[in-house]
């Protein structure tokens, strides 16, 4: 039988991760969350001294990169790196910006997309990211293109590190989003971009519960009949 693929992509807060988590539990498909994987890869270039202004050694560093994802602990998806759990550290704001960097170079996506495929060719998935309906997996059942007001979007980045102590300032967050946007949506190698099927849903003005029905209606309106349970 043909695996379902939910296929979500959009711009850096969004509400994708959280969003795609919560839909995924409602409807019993494994959720992957890409952006994880990406700055998995990222962590172990920065813990191997690479810099931002000059990625010349990442291909070779590729082939030491073991990524795994660990769903044992009640669908929670841990990153590993190497046998370690690295899901805290990941989540650093030098990460972030990190990753945007990184995950332009063609060897890193071209590393990152057979697993990317493998995860959906073996589960019901739903898989957030930027290139995932465009790219990763193109024919997927559902396409969404989350998005959001990129000061809607830094607002609830704040919110978020602030919650885990991480002292932050509104515009320092918001250049973050704005900058990553830009790196995302004008990198040569599979730029952010919405894929001519995908159904739009901007959260700019919905919370959380608002807009986790509206994504899990539009999914289901995009199941096959037998699926929508
Ligand atoms: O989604 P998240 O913010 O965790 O992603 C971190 C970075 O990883 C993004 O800014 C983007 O540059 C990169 N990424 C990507 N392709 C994906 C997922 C993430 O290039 N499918």
């Amino acid at each position: 039988m043909n695996q379902i693929s939910i296929a979500i992509d959009g711009p850096s807060g969004a509400g994708k991760s959280t969003l795609a988590r919560q839909a995924a539990q409602r409807l019993g498909f494994v959720y992957v969350d890409t952006g994880a994987i990406y700055r998995t890869v990222a962590l172990y270039c920065l813990r191997s001294g690479v810099s931002a202004e000059d990625l010349s050694c990442v291909p070779a560093l590729l082939p030491q990169i073991q990524v795994d994802i660990d769903y044992s602990s009640d669908g929670v998806q841990r990153m590993m790196l190497n046998g370690a759990d690295v899901s805290e550290e990941i989540r650093l704001p030098e990460i972030s910006m990190f990753t945007s960097v990184v995950s332009a170079l063609p060897e890193v996506r071209q590393f990152l997309l057979e697993k990317q495929r493998e995860l959906a060719r073996t589960h019901d998935v739903i898989m957030d990211g930027r290139d995932i309906g465009t790219v990763v997996l193109p024919d997927a059942t559902v396409k969404i293109y989350l998005t959001a007001a990129a000061e809607a979007r830094a607002q609830r980045r704040c919110a978020e590190l602030r919650q885990k102590g991480i002292d932050v300032s509104f515009d320092e967050v918001l250049r973050d989003v704005q900058e990553r946007d830009y790196n995302d949506t004008h990198r040569a190698i599979s730029p952010l971009k919405q894929a001519d099927d995908a159904r739009v849903l901007d959260t700019t003005c919905l919370n959380l519960g608002e807009s986790l029905d509206v994504l899990v209606r539009l999914i289901q309106e995009g199941l096959p009949d037998a699926q929508r349970g």
